[in-house]
């Protein structure tokens, strides 16, 4: 029997009560009223204003689990999703905090008696980071940080880091400081005694993932990047729940836990297709066989399902700008896997909500109170992408071999076309072209979508907020036809 989700869960909220934490609600996943973020994307974000002092925090210790999503900004995993094990649109960040409490000390050690003594990972597994120093500021290594992992850990697993992993900063200004990360190696016996773990920290490899990250901030930044210490020092910790399931559950992919299961086999039946399992260790552009192709649609649509319905059940619907237009995005993707690979003509992807809802209700209740109006919504922009998505696709075929013989590229016009005409996002685009082998003129789509922008602006209705509060009562969002006001800047890049 795999752990559950909702009882691993709740150790780690009962193990930081226990340590004096007040344990508080996830925010909601959308942001309203801060102009550098669309959606939450760390469990900090929430808590920024005690950060900055902007606003006192109403305790010294808190815990809890809040939704993330990562399709945007500075953290956009996106592309990742499906093809590797371990990363999410939207996932769980469990953390705990400290403000101006308790710090390195008795964060390290908490986080170290969790794992090992509650979850009972095995230590030799454990791989620790510490700041090496020099965040361009001659700032030495974080040597206190090294001196308390020795009291738990060996030399060989305790690991110094560079300023990307180890050193965390809010912004240009403001907070910041060094941070020790959890790692921890999956690989078979034989494997791990071929290589040591050590070696894979950090190196992209599905089996050997970081889970946890506990950030001590320390320094304030200022205007002049110099730092400045603070007079009271903070923890912030983040660690991935589904990451943790993977590593309690003893298996090698999140998507072989209790959290995606359920959804995974829910899928499978309703399309009549069987999962295989355990996600390939190597990322291809095409997949090999039928079966990784499958398995492939199933991951991607049991993770996009996730970030679609939490994001509406907090308030925000598909539209054709700024975070609708993210929202939009990733269903239009989910769909065209459906369509494509699991041979979905129909609107599918609204008959998974009740079970995530089901499965979420304890600890996210928010999502099956407003099941029926979420599942209308994607029902809904279903419907829509699916009237013009064959056409689309169809366009793309009868091109083909003029985009081979073009440098086997996708012309900007006609990638400009099937977005105007056909509601394919330029990353929807990018994705079909990647698995037939041809890239996309960006800068010409560009160059199209600013030529029309320019024809259209005086007629153009500028949506003017991100965020439309859900009554049931409200109207349902029609199709308008396909805005490219806020097409995405970025492209897919290609894998390797
Ligand atoms: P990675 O290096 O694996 O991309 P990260 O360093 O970007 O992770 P942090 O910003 O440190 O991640 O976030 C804290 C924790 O959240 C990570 O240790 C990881 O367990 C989890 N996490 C981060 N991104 C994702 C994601 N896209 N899906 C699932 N879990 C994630
Ligand atoms: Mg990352
Ligand atoms: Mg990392
Ligand atoms: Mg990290």
């Amino acid at each position: 029997m795999l752990p559950t989700a909702s009882h691993v869960r709740q150790q780690f909220l009962d193990f930081f009560a226990s340590k004096g934490h007040h344990i508080v609600p996830s925010a909601p996943i959308v942001v309203k009223d801060d102009p550098t973020l669309l959606f939450i994307n760390s469990g900090m974000a929430p808590f920024k204003d005690y950060f900055l002092g902007n606003k006192p925090a109403p305790f010294k210790r808190i815990a809890d689990t809040q939704k993330c999503l990562r399709v945007s900004g500075k953290h956009n995993d996106l592309e990742e999703v499906g093809y590797d094990t371990y990363h999410h649109t939207m996932f769980e960040m469990l953390g705990n905090w400290s403000f101006g409490d308790y710090f390195k000390k008795d964060a390290i050690a908490w986080a170290w008696e969790l794992l090992t003594e509650v979850y009972k990972l095995d230590q030799d597994r454990l791989y620790v980071t510490y700041f090496e120093g020099d965040a361009g500021d001659g700032l030495g290594p974080d040597t206190e940080t090294q001196e308390l992992w020795r009291t738990y850990t060996t030399d060989e697993r305790i690991l110094p880091g560079n300023k990307k992993d180890n050193f965390w900063e809010m912004g240009d200004t403001g907070p910041c400081g060094p941070c020790t990360e959890i790692h921890i190696d999956l690989r078979d016996e034989a494997e791990r005694a071929q290589k040591p773990g050590a070696e894979l920290v950090n190196a992209d490899h599905p089996q050997v993932v970081e889970i946890w990250n506990n950030v001590f901030m320390e320094f304030e930044r200022r205007a002049d990047k110099s730092l400045l210490k603070l007079p009271q020092q903070n923890v912030d910790t983040g660690m991935g729940f589904e990451r943790l399931m993977m590593a309690v559950s003893g298996v090698k992919s999140n998507y072989d836990t209790d959290v995606f299961q359920p959804l995974i086999q829910f899928i499978a039946k309703e399309v009549g297709v069987e999962y295989h399992g355990t996600s390939p260790a190597t990322v291809t552009d095409q997949p090999a066989t039928e079966n990784e192709k499958t398995d492939i649609a199933i991951r991607v649509i049991a993770d996009h399902i996730r970030t679609i319905a939490f994001t509406i059940a907090d308030g925000q619907l598909p539209s054709n700008v700024k975070a609708g237009y993210v929202i939009r995005r990733i269903l239009r993707r989910a769909v065209r896997y459906a369509f494509s690979s699991l041979n979905q003509k129909q609107p599918f992807l609204y008959k998974i909500v009740p079970v995530l809802a089901d499965q979420m209700r304890g600890i996210f209740p928010e999502l099956k109170q407003q099941q029926q109006f979420v599942q209308r919504v994607v029902e809904e922009e279903e419907i829509s992408f699916l009237k013009t998505l064959e056409n689309g696709l169809r366009r793309i075929d009868s091109l083909e071999e003029g985009f081979r013989q073009n440098g086997n590229r996708i012309d900007g016009p006609t990638a400009f076309e099937l977005s105007d005409t056909f509601g394919f996002p330029l990353d929807l685009t990018a994705l079909i072209a990647r698995e037939k082998g041809l890239s996309v003129d960006e800068q010409g789509f560009q160059q199209a979508l600013a030529a029309q922008k320019s024809r259209s602006r005086n007629a153009q209705e500028a949506e003017q907020s991100d965020w439309t509060i859900v009554l049931e009562s409200e109207e349902q969002p029609a199709f308008v036809g396909y805005d490219q006001a806020e097409a995405p800047a970025r492209i897919l890049r290609y894998r390797r």
